[in-house]
């Protein structure tokens, strides 16, 4: 981005404040199935001149203003707001950032969070990439376990792109394991991706994990992922991340694939 982060900053600030800052919601679907089972929400920010800006961008610079605690309730009363009246089979996925696994008041806020919007927890999965988990395994598990008494249901984000991935995955009460995209999107030309896919899923399976499949852009991948037996797929293939205002239309569509 051309302006300074200083300025940035600033701006972040601003668009907090001004509700710039929306989920938008990506179809999660039964690999088998074809059913929609959820959503994951991805953050937006609607810059008034700038147009939309992903989550790359800002994140970080959340993260480092010390706003990334504000950033995540108000994604997370929007995304509760936005879908407690919908089927109550349908489950939200939400990011939340490395460093807020050190932040014991983090159950607490979600808790409060989702009463207001009378969301019920056993609806919402948390998603945490591995990096989160390296310094402070300790601290990770302790507001992971909080989590879990409140309801909520975790997801190891990014499977194989981090470190200790195996330790992590033994160290905090997982309930699910997302393959990361990078595997998927080179498992059809690549043998070896292939395999890694094969023996992720094998291994979620023996851990009695859920197993989701992340940035599925063909049916070539989704039949070599319903052949494996993973769970959930994620992707342009069953549908972008949209808007509050389109979410109506994925929830009544029926899903191809
Ligand atoms: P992620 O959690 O791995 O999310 C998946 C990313 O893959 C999303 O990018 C999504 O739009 C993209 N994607 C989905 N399907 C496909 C596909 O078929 N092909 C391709 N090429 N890409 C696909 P997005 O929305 O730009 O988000 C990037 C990252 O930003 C996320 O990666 C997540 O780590 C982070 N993020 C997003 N929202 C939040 C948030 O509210 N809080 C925090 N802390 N992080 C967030
Ligand atoms: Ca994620
Ligand atoms: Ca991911
Ligand atoms: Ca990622």
């Amino acid at each position: 981005m051309p302006t300074k982060r200083s300025e940035l900053k600033t701006e972040l600030r601003k668009a907090l404040k001004n509700s710039e800052i929306v989920p938008y919601f990506q179809p999660m679907v039964g690999i088998r199935s074809g059913k929609l089972v959820g959503f994951e929400v991805l953050a937006r920010w609607l810059h008034p001149q700038r147009g939309t800006i992903r989550p790359d961008e800002f994140i970080p610079l959340a993260e480092q203003a010390d706003l990334i605690g504000e950033l995540t309730d108000t994604i997370l009363l929007q995304a509760f707001a936005a879908t407690a009246a919908l089927d109550k089979s349908l489950t939200i996925s939400v990011n939340i950032s490395p460093i807020q696994l050190r932040d014991p008041s983090l159950p607490e806020e979600i808790r409060r969070a989702a009463a207001m919007a009378a969301f019920p927890l056993n609806r919402l999965t948390i998603e945490i990439t591995e990096s989160a988990l390296v310094d402070n395994l300790e601290l990770a598990a302790s507001i992971a376990t909080k989590l879990k008494n409140l309801g909520v249901k975790l997801a190891l984000d990014d499977f194989g792109t981090g470190y200790s991935s195996l330790r992590n995955l033994q160290a905090l009460p997982f309930d699910e394991l997302k393959v990361d995209r990078s595997f998927v999107s080179s498992m059809v030309q690549c043998r070896d991706s292939r395999k890694i896919v094969a023996a992720v899923i094998g291994l979620g399976q023996s851990l009695k994990l859920t197993t989701v499949a992340e940035g599925i852009e063909n049916e070539t991948q989704a039949d070599i992922l319903r052949w494996l037996g993973c769970d959930v797929g994620q992707g342009w293939i069953y549908g972008p991340p949209v808007s509050v205002h389109d979410l109506p239309k994925i929830v009544d569509a029926p899903m191809s694939t």
